[in-house]
């Protein structure tokens, strides 16, 4: 049964990568204060600050912006996310294969006991 390794691991994986999934978008921004004669006044703008943009429950675009010391942590986050995209999708096909697998193997179930008795009047060319 490789198939079956094949999804227990992914599963095992996924659940693992779910811990530390973040999802949004990331960018970098550059930002004037408000104190006066600050260095970004005169072009010199703070950052890059990492911003996180993302579409909310009423389809609007919405973010926010990452304190610097949780900006690593954010993109690690991010990044599992589109790994676990991968993962789905991988468990996605092993997940079709073993419908269609099931489904052969419940038609050949169906079809034993016909086999055992067969005179039954199932099939038409049996009639005549
Ligand atoms: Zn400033």
């Amino acid at each position: 049964m490789k198939n079956s390794a094949t999804r227990d691991a992914l599963l095992r994986r996924l659940s693992q990568l779910a811990r530390r999934a973040l999802f949004g978008t990331l960018s970098e921004t550059y930002r004037t204060c408000g104190r006066p004669g600050c260095r970004c006044q005169q072009g010199q703008k703070h950052g890059p600050h990492l911003y996180v943009s993302f579409r909310g429950p009423s389809g609007t675009t919405t973010g926010y912006y990452v304190p610097q010391a949780l900006a690593e942590a954010m993109r690690g986050g991010v990044a599992v996310w589109q790994e676990l995209q991968a993962l789905l999708r991988e468990l996605a096909e092993v997940n079709r294969e073993r419908l269609w697998a099931s489904r052969v193997s419940r038609s050949q179930r169906q079809k034993t006991p016909r086999r055992k008795h067969g005179s039954s009047p199932t099939r038409p060319e049996e009639h005549l």
